[in-house]
């Protein structure tokens, strides 16, 4: 496996860039660690507490790998962050645990069918932690000395191993001064390895290489080698998606696909072989299965196809946690001509645990509208922040935290260190929300049209 290949933490940094900005000021759910109890504003998530508890709980049987095969549904009316919520999971998960986020229009738009781009979102969602044992010094060790001198503590140190060809300073990192104090090895002391025996002696007293030094670093080996050199080894963990080990090994594509994301459709065949291979490189312990999630935004646009295509992805081995909002009420599937909740087809649902979001307060929108002007280093005066609560209020959280960027803009015209009232109204003038952008279209379709 190339240890060059995009990781799982690099490549969502990638994606959805425009969808992750408006969630910036997002760290997580904001909750207490062993209660889970939601903070009534932390981590740049304020008021919704049900919502981000039950995330929160989901969260954590996510991690006990206590549910497989579930898809959660975020519902709620629109700007009442729904997938404020999901980045605070995302945000809450580990660096390598995989977070792939897909607008469901976003699947009717590719050059792919729908159901082979959902099967990507699905692969890329589930991350495979690989473990490799590389090399970083090699040679004959002939002498191996411990400085604690450098940092003054007992916690770090500096190693330095010379071999025949080289000397390398190595930072051992706690753990190793730890066993290493054990041993009563103080600082300068020169230990040194007969090369016949591949013992390592200190003062005269041995040490057996195998029992001591195999346990200084979690992730560093000390390796004798059949001609009798001693190499020094490190282990090295990266996590890839299936979707990154899919492409990579599929012929057509290549891993140069990865980087301009056109990685077309991916033959079963190759999957069914990834499959396999990651199956042997779990049962030699050498792979780590990673479950991640997928975010599914505005899911009732998918079909009845894709909806049936889920269903079955959720029975798989290796499936995802699938996490999907809806802004909607009773609506109709489509692809049929049956109405149901939120869209979805009711065996679907069956599966679905719900997850509801309400509108916010007054208090609650003046919260957050502070939280991302705090965000982008925007000074708003008081008046103008109660003036954008009041338009929030009327016009939905959306509108308003984009009226603080367009008017700190205003504010920087006109030389103003901070936004002010007038910047405020001016962008209100200038921008308009979605109620009054409808009634100048309709309007002005009187004028010529009537
Ligand atoms: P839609 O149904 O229209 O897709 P949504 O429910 O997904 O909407 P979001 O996009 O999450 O809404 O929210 C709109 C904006 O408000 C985002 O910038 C989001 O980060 C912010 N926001 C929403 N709720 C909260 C909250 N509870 N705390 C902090 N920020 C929030």
């Amino acid at each position: 496996m190339a240890a060059n290949i995009t990781t799982v933490s690099e490549s969502r940094e990638l994606r959805g860039l425009n969808l992750i900005a408006a969630h910036s000021h997002i760290r997580g759910l904001g909750v207490e660690p062993d209660t889970l109890e939601p903070k009534s504003s932390s981590q740049g998530l304020v008021g919704q507490e049900k919502a981000r508890k039950a995330a929160a709980i989901i969260l954590q049987m996510v991690k006990e790998g206590k549910i497989a095969g579930r898809a959660v549904l975020i519902a709620g009316p629109p700007s009442t962050g729904k997938t404020a919520i999901a980045m605070g999971m995302a945000q809450s998960l580990g660096p390598d645990v995989p977070f792939t986020m897909l607008a469901s229009s976003e699947i009717f738009s590719l050059e792919m069918s729908k159901t082979e781009a959902l099967e990507q979102a699905f692969r890329k969602s589930i991350g495979v932690r690989i473990t490799e044992e590389s090399e970083i010094i090699e040679g004959e060790v002939v002498e191996i000395q411990i400085d604690r001198s450098v940092t003054g503590g007992n916690k770090q140190g500096k190693l330095t191993i010379k071999t025949t060809d080289m000397e390398t300073i190595y930072d051992m990192g706690t753990k190793m001064i730890d066993s290493m104090t054990k041993e009563k090895v103080i600082a300068g002391d020169v230990i040194t390895i007969d090369k016949a025996s591949g013992k390592i002696s200190k003062l005269g007293r041995s040490y057996t290489r195998s029992r001591d030094y195999d346990a200084m670093g979690a992730d560093t080996k000390f390796v004798q080698c059949p001609d009798g050199e001693l190499q020094v080894r490190k282990e090295v963990v990266h996590t890839v998606s299936l979707h990154e080990i899919d492409v990579i090994n599929s012929r057509t594509q290549g891993f140069l696909a990865l980087f301009s994301g056109d990685t077309g459709e991916i033959s079963s065949d190759v999957r069914s072989q990834i499959n396999t291979k990651v199956g042997e490189w779990r049962e030699e312990g050498k792979a780590e299965i990673v479950p991640g999630v997928l975010f599914i935004d505005e899911v009732h646009m998918l079909d009845i196809e894709c909806f049936s295509f889920i269903n079955r992805a959720l029975e798989d081995e290796l499936a995802p946690i699938v996490i999907m909002a809806s802004n909607r009420g009773n609506t109709r599937i489509r692809g049929t001509n049956y109405r149901s909740p939120h869209g979805l087809p009711l065996d679907f649902l069956d599966r679905v645990v719900i997850v509801s979001t309400h509108a916010y307060s007054t208090d609650e929108i003046r919260q957050i509208l502070a939280i991302r002007a705090q965000e982008e280093e925007i000074d708003v005066s008081p008046n103008a922040l109660a003036l954008l609560t009041k338009i929030g209020q009327e016009t939905g959280l959306r509108y308003a935290s984009n009226l603080v960027t367009t008017s700190d803009l205003l504010a920087k015209k006109r030389r103003a260190r901070e936004v002010g009232v007038e910047d405020v109204q001016r962008s209100f003038h200038l921008f308009y929300d979605p109620e009054r952008s409808v009634k100048f279209v309709s309007d002005f379709e009187k004028r010529f049209i009537g």
